[in-house]
């Protein structure tokens, strides 16, 4: 049988192979073929073959038809770096299939958010010897659906038997990855330059060079040693260039850790992490920093002293106007930058290098370098802000020295949402505010240093938006609907008119959040220290739902005093004005290391001695605050306990409590799975529950909340996270006890549905994400949200939960215009 008729081996969108972002399969290196861009994570068999070769790390299979066309069936691109994960192969090689026949399935959201692209091609790589035929390219195809054919070609010609001198070389392999089908790709294409026979030995095994799939089956690792061998009247060239090529181990750039989250998104459109929801309409600006040409050698000893001298007084004068103004993270980070420009061992290094001839701002760069470097080295996560702290100071330092305008001084549209690939926290914290409506970034993640930033500034902020963000051009409209996670690029007038009416509606009235149907949800906000009272309370806060102490302790030499700490939280009480102010006891460790505290050696810190952990190893600390906290007067204090997952826990600091005063209203943060499944027990004993959405979702999905790799998939919405929020709520309506939620989630308006619906009353958000929350909880009926809630516990994932939170936002707006 010559003619073979081909099934869609995966549902989804049916293209030309040239159509895929990667010249290796565009310019057909591995041969014809056609490109599926999936919408389900099932790769079946399009026609009866044997299977070859699966490829070892389970992203790639490919076939033998009876008449001995060769099908690549190659799930995404570049996805070879995942090294099998999401990935799970149903074949082997040699077995034989039949069309429609599952051969693997795919986590389509982990390989679309992690991989360069899920577009999906299918290769003939013997294309020499057959034809492939399709009935239609451009539309949506069902898996198993008829989509054209393949057909023996005439007999190909057999090679010349001229010159039977064979060639003989040899090279290691340099690919990082081994032989997979990229490099395969290339190496046959280069071969095919080439006339006369061209074989690659790895271990035994050979393969015709101009054969990818053989290339592949070879299962070259790098470093691997591959003999080469060549006939022809140019052999000699050909294996010079093959060598070169196998040994170069050049590798196209790897996917980016923080690429776009795979969600659906028009062609306009670019999906991101929303750092804090809201929506703006302006005018894209990039932000590039200047590569500066440092000069290597110095003027002279004094003469470069005398520069670094000027120039980290000059930064430091600069860091402390902007200070000024600010509380929680901006002031910590800030206070750390202040710390690196005092630092002993910084400066030291520095003049060492200036001593030695060179200029002040190579010094410096060479000497927060080194810094880094040891950093880097210990191999403790921990530490890597700190490296973006010194990366930081290193480059506002340099700027000093050049002479040049902080970014605060630069002009910009009024308007202005910028788009940067990644930027400093200095650099954000001295943009002007009042022309920055937006912020974009193609890095990070939602609770990164830059995330909070902008949070506590009140900038509509979207991350992890992957390198597309490049190309939106500058100088366009752009619409950055931060509450729907997507960037517009030149929205038409519908799309701009309703978002700048809902972001206008949103701002507009803080009275009572109350739903269509009369439920009432008391909105507060997360607090980091006294200068986000003001902006909390201008938002409609009711109050303080979570007091984040830590960031008191975080980024300086020594602990505040018991005196600072009870006079912090008396002025931030004074400032609510008697509205509810719980204070949360010091949640340091894990992602939030303080230097002047020896914490015990961890492997893990995540899961180590944090939050209320601390004080089976620094009692001291946690009674001292306490005191302080125990002292404020006035104001409706509330006390909350971090990382609880153990009655035990509790109990300890009840007791310490009581011993201080009476009648302090004290609960538990529910951010362990544990906390969750022992809720009930935990109401029964404490005043109230807060759950902590963000360390939530890390311990439920073992996902590392600071890890910008998986920052489009730690999401709280996943009906895992969901089913231990409905826990803690159900416990709270049995005892009686209120539960409340201070995560992230709070602060997103389609979180705010969901949560509804599972039985929450009260939030606490970021203050500036309070008017959009109160806005949406307006729109809607609480019974449609627990409507909603209940098809978000029983969803696939958190970006179905999203698409449902969605559509009842929209169709409740909907009704609002009829
Ligand atoms: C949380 O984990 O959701 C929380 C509110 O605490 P933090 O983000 O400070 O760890
Ligand atoms: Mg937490």
């Amino acid at each position: 049988m010559s003619r073979v008729s081909l099934e869609a081996p995966v549902a989804g969108w049916l293209t030309s192979v040239r159509e895929v972002p990667d010249p290796v399969f565009s310019e057909e290196m591995m041969g014809a073929g056609f490109a599926i861009d999936p919408t389900e994570g099932t790769l079946v068999a399009p026609c009866a073959a044997e299977v070859v070769l699966v490829a070892p790390t389970h992203h790639s299979v490919t076939l033998r038809t009876e008449a001995g066309a060769e099908l690549l069936l190659h799930i995404g691109l570049e996805t070879v770096a995942l090294q099998g994960r999401g990935f799970e192969t149903h074949v082997r090689d040699g077995d034989r299939v039949a069309a429609g026949d599952l051969l693997i399935s795919f986590d389509l959201d982990l390989v679309g958010i992690e991989a360069k692209s899920l577009v999906t091609p299918i290769v003939l790589t013997n294309s020499a010897e057959f034809r492939l035929e399709l009935d239609g390219l451009d539309r949506v195809v069902e898996r198993g659906q008829a989509i054209g054919s393949i057909e023996a070609k005439a007999a190909p010609k057999s090679l010349a038997a001229g010159d039977r001198e064979v060639h003989r070389s040899e090279a290691e392999v340099g690919f990082a990855h081994g032989l997979h089908a990229r490099p395969a790709a290339r190496i046959a294409d280069c071969a095919k330059r080439f006339p006369g026979e061209i074989t690659i030995t790895v271990g035994g095994k050979s393969a015709k060079a101009r054969s990818p799939v053989a290339i592949m089956a070879l299962n070259a690792k790098k470093g691997d040693l591959a003999q080469l061998t060549a006939t022809g009247g140019q052999g000699r060239r050909a294996l010079e260039a093959l060598a070169e090529l196998i040994s170069e181990g050049e590798e196209p750039p790897r996917p980016t850790a923080t690429v776009a989250p795979a969600r659906a998104v028009g062609a306009n459109e670019i999906a991101g992490v929303t750092a804090l929801p809201g929506v703006a309409l302006g005018t894209a600006v990039h932000w590039r920093r200047q590569v500066r040409d440092t000069p290597e050698q110095g003027q002279g000893i004094e003469a470069e002293r005398a520069a670094l001298d000027k120039a980290l007084a000059a930064v430091r004068g600069r860091i402390e106007a902007r200070t000024v103004q600010m509380s929680g993270p901006a002031a910590a980070i800030a206070r750390a930058h202040i710390g690196l420009l005092e630092d002993e061992d910084l400066n030291a290094g520095a003049l060492r290098q200036i001593e030695q001839g060179r200029s002040a701002g190579r010094a410096w760069q060479l000497a927060t370098a080194a810094a880094a470097e040891a950093l880097r080295a210990a191999d403790n996560p921990l530490l890597r802000e700190r490296v973006a702290d010194l990366e930081d100071i290193a480059a506002q330092v340099t700027a000093a020295l050049a002479g040049e305008a902080a970014v605060g001084q630069l002009e910009l549209p009024p308007e202005t949402i910028l788009l940067a690939d990644e930027l400093l926290p200095s650099e954000l914290m001295s943009l002007p505010r009042e022309s920055v409506s937006g912020l974009a970034t193609s890095g990070g993640g939602a609770t990164s240093h830059i995330a909070l930033i902008a949070a506590s500034f009140g900038i509509p902020t979207l991350v992890a938006m992957g390198p597309e963000l490049s190309r939106v051009p500058e100088g366009s409209r752009v619409l950055l609907d931060a509450t729907a996670g997507v960037l517009v690029i030149e929205p038409d007038e519908n799309t701009a008119a309703r978002a700048a009416t809902a972001a206008a509606q949103v701002g507009a009235d803080a009275g009572d959040c109350v739903t269509r149907d009369g439920e009432r949800v008391r909105l507060l906000a997360n607090l980091g220290g006294l200068a986000d009272v003001e902006p909390a309370l201008a938002a409609g806060a009711e109050g303080c739902g979570l007091l984040r102490t830590e960031f008191l302790f975080l980024d300086r030499s020594d602990a505040p005093s018991e005196e600072e700490q009870q006079a912090t939280y008396q002025a931030i009480a004074d400032a609510l004005g008697g509205r509810p102010l719980t204070i949360r006891t010091l949640d340091i460790g894990g992602d939030k290391p303080v230097a002047y505290i020896r914490f015990p050696d961890e492997q893990n810190p995540a899961l180590g001695a944090r939050g209320i952990r601390t004080a089976l190893f620094r009692p001291e600390l946690i009674d001292e605050q306490l005191r302080a906290i125990a002292a404020v007067r006035g104001g409706a204090i509330k006390v909350m306990i971090p990382m609880v997952s153990s009655i035990a826990e509790l109990r300890s600091v009840r007791d310490r409590l009581a011993a201080l005063r009476e009648g302090v209203s004290l609960g538990v943060m529910v951010e362990t799975p544990a906390a969750a499944l022992i809720a009930d027990r935990l109401a029964a004993e404490a005043d109230f529950l807060s759950i902590g959405s963000n360390d939530l979702a890390q311990y439920a999905l073992a996902m590392d909340r600071t890890n910008p790799l998986l920052a489009g998939s730690i999401d709280a919405l996943h009906p895992a996270v969901l089913r231990l929020i409905a826990m803690t709520a159900e416990a709270g309506q049995r005892s009686g006890k209120p539960v409340s939620l201070c995560g992230n989630l709070a602060s997103e308006p389609l979180g705010a549905l969901v949560l509804l619906g599972l039985g929450i009353r009260e939030l606490s958000a970021v203050p500036a994400a309070l008017p959009a929350v109160r806005g949406a909880l307006r729109q809607v009926a609480a019974a449609d949200c627990r409507l909603l809630a209940e098809r978000a516990l029983e969803a696939e994932s958190a970006a179905q939960v999203r698409a449902l939170a969605a559509e009842l936002l929209n169709s409740s707006g909907e009704g609002d215009t009829e």
